[in-house]
């Protein structure tokens, strides 16, 4: 059962990551630092959006 999960998605180059544990997060786009040598700040995207949540 998946709950928050969240895809990481770079606003320059678009790359999306998904984790694979919850705990680890990305704060930087590895490929503009790769590529353009520049630390992007990944935005997170909900991925269970559309999942209603229960209590
Ligand atoms: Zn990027």
């Amino acid at each position: 059962m998946l709950e928050d999960a969240v895809d990481f998605v770079c606003p320059r180059c678009g790359l999306s990551i998904r984790p694979r544990v919850r705990w680890l997060t990305v704060e930087h786009c590895p490929r503009c630092i790769a590529l353009a040598r520049i630390p992007v700040r990944m935005s997170t995207v909900p991925t269970g959006s559309a999942r209603a949540r229960e209590n």
